[in-house]
């Protein structure tokens, strides 16, 4: 799921992934693996097997997990040097797949926190995730 939910926010090629798991797994089969990660991991087969993206903030992996006791980042920060990243990377996905999106009523609550957020926060978010994402594309340290 972790590994999953950062590819989809991220907006990597979903056949990339799904080929990665495919290869880093010995005991991966692509009649499982496949509709996994294709369908509910990445949300990239029409919404077959998801009524919705299993998209998920910092904050969930916080509630589900300790990962977070030991990280550089601070879950509960959105912004920021020590933010952590899936928080904005979250929005922006959100943001980025409104089109697509924005219609499905399970998301409905998620559009609307969107919505109400203002401007200049929008902004920072997008700008937060984008830095985040051209720094994952240059390949920097992040
Ligand atoms: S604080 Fe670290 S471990 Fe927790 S969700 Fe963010 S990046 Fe992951």
């Amino acid at each position: 799921m972790v590994v999953g939910n950062f590819s989809m926010l991220a907006g990597l090629d979903p056949h990339a992934v799904h080929q990665w798991y495919l290869a880093v797994y010995a005991d991966a089969f692509e009649w499982v693996e496949l509709p996994n990660v294709i369908g509910m991991s990445q949300f990239a087969d029409g919404g077959l097997m998801s009524s919705k993206p299993y998209a998920a903030s910092g904050a969930y992996i916080a509630r589900m997990s300790n990962y977070c006791d030991g990280c550089r980042y601070d879950v509960a920060k959105k912004v920021g040097a020590d933010a952590c990243p899936l928080n904005v990377l979250y929005w922006h996905f959100i943001d980025r797949n409104a089109a697509k999106l924005a219609k499905n009523h399970r998301l409905a609550q998620t559009y609307a926190t969107w919505h109400r957020m203002d401007d200049g926060k929008k902004h920072e978010y997008r700008n937060s995730a984008e830095s985040f994402l051209d720094k994952l594309d240059r390949g920097a340290p992040v």
